[in-house]
């Protein structure tokens, strides 16, 4: 990663994640100020800390968010898991060994994704809390409304759901006289 990444991926205001999150920000920029930044990686994981997914990496899937790990090059043994950065969390989880069938390096595709979408990487149906999204949306009119993050355009759609009930029946209670 480099320093426009980090420029871009800067929110407006100290401490207010916005687009961006502001702690993906503050890690990146920590890292960047130790001469560090050139070194970190993203990798998807196969393992988790408990078990093993036995899937391979689906950038379609918001669930494989969950496996990403900022990584570094220079001992590559240890990282920073990416929902645990968003919350503010940095603490380092380790590997026994980084085994190539188990990671896979995603840093190109995220930093594009990153760039375009924002924190809407990671909720693309538009329907996760976020802190700071206060003005996440632009009310078109009452039935539009569009993604400032992202530029995702939505309509409402009204849902009618069946709701069964039980009535009295009428014509049979006249029919058997009870
Ligand atoms: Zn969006």
């Amino acid at each position: 990663m480099n320093k426009d990444f980090l420029k871009t991926i800067k929110p407006q205001s100290r401490g207010k994640s916005d687009k961006y999150a502001w702690f993906i920000y503050k890690y990146l920029f920590e890292q960047s100020k130790a001469g560090a930044l050139k070194y970190y990686k993203i990798m998807w994981c196969r393992k988790t800390q408990n078990s093993v997914a036995n899937t391979e990496f689906d950038n379609r899937k918001e669930n494989s968010l969950t496996n990403i790990y900022l990584i570094t090059d220079i001992d590559g043994i240890s990282g920073v898991n990416l929902s645990n950065v968003i919350m503010g969390k940095f603490y380092e989880v380790y590997f026994d060994a980084i085994n190539g069938e188990d990671f896979k390096d995603i840093t190109e595709w995220f930093v594009k994704e990153y760039v375009l979408k924002g924190r809407c990487l990671f909720d693309s149906t538009h329907t996760k809390y976020f802190t700071d999204a206060e003005h996440r949306f632009s009310i078109l009119d009452e039935s539009n409304k569009v993604c400032n993050w992202c530029g995702c355009a939505f309509k409402k759609e009204v849902e009618y759901i069946p709701h069964e009930k039980w009535v009295i029946n009428e014509d049979q209670r006249h029919q058997d006289g009870r």
